[in-house]
């Protein structure tokens, strides 16, 4: 039999486990030519997720009321219609929420386990390591001496960005949800400073921590810290924007409608540069990324942290921890 968790209906607010409904349907058929059936061993569980969950438009199509729940995973080939991957490869794949999925052929990608672990690809050697690297070198473009400030730090994109632009010699300054984690940040990953967006007085904390302002902030959290450190950026200040974590739940009502207009007005006096992106648009810089952060990874120069679930019982529950801060790095399950 295949488990699978499909979306049960659509969260209004925060999602709750309700919102997810786990079904036993036969394993899938291998269909034409140029596909493999997938038994999936890993499964990412990411924030975008949250988004795709609405029935909004965005960069992506929503999930269907009883779809199963998207999600890139780390999968063993068990049969193949394609030459190029014979049973037994593992592969990084979008198997989803699910123990297993057919694919085609084209849309995966083989793995190394001589270069690191197979939880690695969905981390440091995967669409996170790449979007913190994406986002910073092609947008942030930090100078060594600069101040690069970061939130969501302790996670997979957020600890990448920290020691980039460590090692491109800036003072890199976390910003992260508690004690505990502010001093992983610092301890595990880094950091020349952290501070906890929790903290009453977030801006006194951030002031302290970037003496000389901020030259890029790589934006994963959006709502209140984007408003405490506005005031901070200097001009000419990058703003990669990856992601808005804090407000994937929320309904889009904000009660200040001058804000932006402040924003725009910090826009045009400090030349600020703030530009989107989703990952995928830098594609082509993927294997300049691999390049530069798969020998690193293997020789232990880059400080991983892989938070790995076992069951794709728990996954509902680990996701929901996950958009409330309890993991501790990466959030993997293992099936
Ligand atoms: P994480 O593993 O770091 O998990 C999300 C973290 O967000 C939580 O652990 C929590 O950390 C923090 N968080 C949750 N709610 C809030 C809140 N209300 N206020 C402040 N922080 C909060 O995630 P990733 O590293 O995988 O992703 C980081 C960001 O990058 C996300 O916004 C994600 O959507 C985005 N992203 C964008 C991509 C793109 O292509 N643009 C691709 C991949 C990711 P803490 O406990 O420290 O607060």
């Amino acid at each position: 039999m295949n488990r699978q968790w499909q979306l049960a209906r659509r969260p209004v607010g925060d999602p709750s486990s309700g919102d997810f409904r786990l079904v036993e349907t036969a394993v899938p058929e291998l269909a034409a030519s140029g596909s493999v059936l997938l038994h999936n061993r890993y499964l990412s569980l990411d924030p975008y997720m949250r988004w795709r969950m609405n029935d909004a438009k965005s960069y992506a199509p929503p999930v269907a009321i009883g779809d199963v729940m998207v999600g890139a995973t780390i999968a063993e080939v068990v049969q193949s219609n394609d030459s190029g991957f014979e049973p037994g490869t593992l592969v990084l794949a979008g198997g989803g929420w699910q123990d297993y999925a057919v694919a085609k052929a084209a849309t995966l990608r083989a793995i190394d386990t001589s270069v690191a672990d197979a939880p690695a690809f969905l981390s440091v050697l995967g669409s996170p390591g790449f979007t913190a690297y994406a986002g910073l070198m092609k947008i942030g473009m930090p100078k060594a001496g600069e101040t690069v400030v970061v939130g969501a730090a302790t996670g997979p994109v957020g600890s990448m960005v920290g020691q980039l632009a460590k090692r491109l010699g800036c003072r890199t300054v976390a910003i992260a949800g508690g004690g505990e984690k502010c001093k992983l940040a610092i301890e595990h990953f880094g950091f020349d400073a952290a501070v906890d967006h929790r903290d009453p007085d977030l801006a006194a904390a951030l002031a302290t921590a970037c003496p000389n302002g901020i030259d890029v902030y790589f934006e994963n959290i959006g709502g209140r810290v984007l408003d405490t450190v506005v005031p901070l950026l200097n001009d000419f200040a990058r703003v990669p924007v990856c992601g808005l974590v804090s407000q994937y739940s929320d309904e889009g009502s904000y009660p200040d409608e001058t804000r932006l207009a402040l924003l725009m007005r910090d826009v045009l006096v400090k030349r600020l540069t703030l530009r989107g992106f989703i990952v995928t648009d830098f594609a082509q810089y993927r294997d300049e990324f691999i390049e530069l952060a798969a020998p690193l990874v293997a020789k232990g120069e880059i400080a991983r942290l892989e938070d790995v679930v076992d069951g794709l019982e728990n996954a509902p529950d680990a996701f929901l921890g996950l958009l409330k801060g309890r993991n501790r790095g990466k959030l993997v399950i293992k099936l």
